[in-house]
């Protein structure tokens, strides 16, 4: 499925094309997908809310699929490996970030379905140091959420600086959430959620939040740290209030709206607002067998991949619960 032209998701942007299949160049593998997972970030590509740096391009960074070629030189999987191929596509690995252990923020870094085309296809190509084996415990279209849903809302659940047996706050109850919720369980963590969607308040329930209730509403204890999921500024201020001092706010979204000016009050003692960007190979590595190990579970909703267009509507009218899978 192809974007030529940004637009609203309503106007369905994504079209059905022949493409070529595509070759592996040196150290690259091709892969024959078979299911790629939805994400905001490809409602932001396809309404054009994000500057797009490669017109048409192919969306979709949540790839799972199996090795089916190999470029020349390239020895780390060999063909029928199932993989996974996350948001970082490559990095240059000599700029200040990368030698700083910040990959994620690399100066030359491309990612998938952005800079280069990604997953709504029937091949994709990645560099092979830049793709996932996918542990066995998760089936194809159960590990396509967790390479951006999972791998973003593990760095955001690191950098939150949540401790276990502590208080987190969870802001939007999407694809995420569901899965940094079962995380947090898992360390011993009391998590409370703040969304308004009824599906989405039910689903937190069943998962196990110690409390599930809307951003103006105050929570029965305060929090050690807080993640925003949702791209709503308001919220920041709506998730200070209820922070103890010290904690941590992290804003996992790439894009938010204007976050309301404040008093000093609301920060003041050593809270901290920060945000997340991208993710490394480091916490896509450990993030995997972390998952394993839990087992998270991720609840998906199937489409074909004729659907993109359906389900990217769906997506952004908050009908998923869990995460929106297409299915080549
Ligand atoms: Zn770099
Ligand atoms: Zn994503």
């Amino acid at each position: 499925m192809l974007l030529k032209r940004p637009r609203p998701a309503e106007d369905s942007p994504l079209s059905l094309e022949d493409l070529p299949t595509p070759n592996p160049g040196p150290g690259e593998i091709r892969v024959r997908v078979r299911c790629c997972g939805l994400c905001h970030t490809d409602l932001h590509t396809v309404e054009g809310d994000l500057q797009l740096p490669k017109l048409p391009v192919v969306p979709g960074h949540q790839i799972v699929g199996v090795v089916d070629a190999l470029g020349p030189g390239a020895q780390v999987f060999k063909k029928g490996d199932r993989v996974g191929i996350p948001w970082l596509h490559s990095t240059d690995n000599q700029c200040d970030y990368c030698r700083r252990g910040l990959e994620n923020l690399c100066d030359q870094a491309q990612f998938t379905g952005y800079h280069v085309d990604g997953g709504y296809a029937d091949y994709t190509i990645v560099h092979e140091n830049y793709a996932y084996r996918i542990p066995e415990v998760f089936s194809d279209e159960n590990a396509a959420p967790l390479l951006c849903a999972g791998i973003i809302g593990y760095r955001s659940y690191r950098l939150s600086g949540i401790a276990p047996g502590q208080r987190l706050g969870l802001y939007g109850f999407g694809a995420s959430a569901h899965l940094v919720l079962q995380l947090a369980r898992h360390q011993g963590c009391e998590v409370y959620v703040f969304t308004r969607t009824p599906i989405h308040r039910e689903f937190a329930q069943r998962l196990g939040a110690a409390w599930v209730g809307s951003a103006e509403d105050a929570p029965p204890n305060q929090l050690d740290a807080a993640i925003i999921f949702a791209p709503a500024g308001a919220l920041v201020l709506h998730a200070l209030r209820v922070l103890r001092k010290a904690g941590t706010l992290a804003l996992a979204g790439i894009t938010m709206s204007s976050i309301p000016s404040m008093d000093y009050s609301l920060l003041y003692h050593e809270r901290v607002i920060r945000s997340v960007a991208n993710s490394t190979r480091q916490d896509a590595r450990e993030f995997l067998q972390l998952a394993a190990e839990v087992p998270l579970k991720t609840d998906v909703e199937l489409f074909d991949l004729e659907q993109a267009n359906q389900a990217l509507q769906a997506l952004k009218k908050s009908e998923i619960r869990g995460a929106a899978v297409l299915r080549m």
